[in-house]
């Protein structure tokens, strides 16, 4: 499991007076209840306040009948260092990512590190010092989970055990590399595999000045875990191959902000023909060429209901339930026993919608009012959503020494 859980996060955090529970997950995205209890940074129970233990709260939130959803996580970005990117030169771009209610990201490899290594010790070497860095330090407390290889030729089976040992968990993009054929993909996805290494392949046309196509055909011989942005990143294959993709694994698929919104929307709508949507998820694929979105999560949620004619509550899985059950994480879920990252969060003002379910359907943005993550509050109102109609509030909070 991949898990960067703090576990120094001592006491006990309610939310009461919610109006609406959206539970992240997609066989049940609604729950009953309006009070939600968490203890040690990990939710303990939810239901009606009346029903639950919410005596001698450390920390006391009144969501004043607004939304509470679990944090979002972004299933693809590219982070280098600290809270800083290259790629377009900004500074304290995860905060911003956390101001947009995401929580947890999933590194598709720190491939924008200047001068980046591509001899095998050097990436491997890479690989173990952001798993480190990102694991030591969390910027606006959002958990990135980093360390990403980028795959290279004349890697032996004996590498990918190195690196399990090391505490590499993912391999960043195949394909971003100088391992482009299908056979090659396929022999180091299944030694990642075998290692307890979860795998992304670059689907597509090039991103960037330096990377490669991938087709159909590769995607399918390789048999990675996530079909990595299946609408292009930004660049997308023919819709007959993203159709082909679709139905031929049962891999994740992956749909990001910075690709091709056309083909977005198809994958989406052929998961549902396929009935399987719990395959989707979504991610920036930021920072990249296309900038960086710290509401992109919430745009495609918004893209995914609005153009894609589906429930909002659904659209919300993608980003939540569904990426954790694919990536194996500890969040994701409203449910006893997950770590607590919740997002609090209403209409957005002057919305034409009536209330947020309808507000997103219709293509607008929720306005965040409060961040929490592993129980703890890590943002109030959002710097970056348009302005919620109503607001959490703080009622109690111990101070922290
Ligand atoms: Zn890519």
């Amino acid at each position: 499991m991949l898990s960067l859980h703090d576990h120094t996060v001592r006491g006990k955090l309610v939310v009461r007076n919610i109006g609406l529970i959206l539970s992240g997950d997609l066989g049940n995205p609604i729950l009953n209840g309006d009070c939600i209890v968490c203890i040690d940074g990990k939710i303990h129970s939810v239901g009606y306040e009346k029903d639950l233990d919410v005596e001698q709260p450390d920390t006391l939130v009144d969501a004043h009948g607004t939304t509470v959803a679990p944090g979002l996580i972004d299933s693809h970005v590219h982070p280098v260092i600290g809270d800083w990117t290259p790629r377009q030169n900004q500074f304290g771009w995860v905060d911003s990512f956390m101001n947009g209610g995401v929580t947890t990201m999933i590194s598709a490899g720190e491939v924008h590190l200047p001068g980046r290594p591509k001899d095998i010790i050097g990436l491997k070497a890479m690989a173990v010092t952001a798993q480190r860095a990102f694991s030591n330090f969390r910027p606006g407390g959002v958990k990135v989970h980093a360390g990403a290889p980028v795959i290279e030729k004349g890697m032996v089976e004996q590498d990918f055990k190195d690196l399990a040992d090391a505490g590499v968990k993912l391999l960043g993009e195949v394909g971003l590399g100088g391992v482009k054929q299908g056979d090659e993909a396929k022999k180091m996805v299944a030694w990642a595999r075998k290692y307890g290494i979860q795998s992304t392949i670059h689907t597509g046309g090039p991103s960037i000045p330096g990377s490669g196509l991938i087709d159909a055909d590769i995607v399918l011989e390789a048999d990675a875990d996530i079909i990595g942005h299946i609408n292009g990143g930004h660049t997308a294959l023919p819709l007959s191959e993203i159709r082909c993709l679709c139905e031929s694994c049962t891999r994740g698929i992956e749909i990001v902000h910075n690709g091709n919104e056309l083909a977005a929307l198809f994958a989406m709508r052929t998961a549902f023909e396929l009935n399987q949507p719990e395959r989707v998820i979504l991610g920036t694929d930021s920072p990249a060429g296309s900038g960086v979105q710290p509401l992109g999560i919430l745009r495609m949620i918004s893209l995914m209901s609005s153009f894609g004619e589906i429930a909002s509550e659904i659209a919300f899985c993608f980003a939540t339930g569904n990426t954790a059950r694919m990536r194996d994480l500890d969040c994701g879920l409203i449910e006893p026993g997950k770590v607590a990252d919740l997002i609090i969060m209403d209409r957005a003002q002057h919305s034409a919608g009536q209330t947020i379910l309808e507000s997103v359907r219709m293509g607008d943005l929720p306005g965040i009012s409060m961040v929490i993550i592993d129980g703890l509050i890590r943002c109030g109102r959002s710097r970056n959503t348009p302005p919620a109609d109503t607001l959490a509030e703080i009622i109690k909070q111990r101070q922290t020494p």
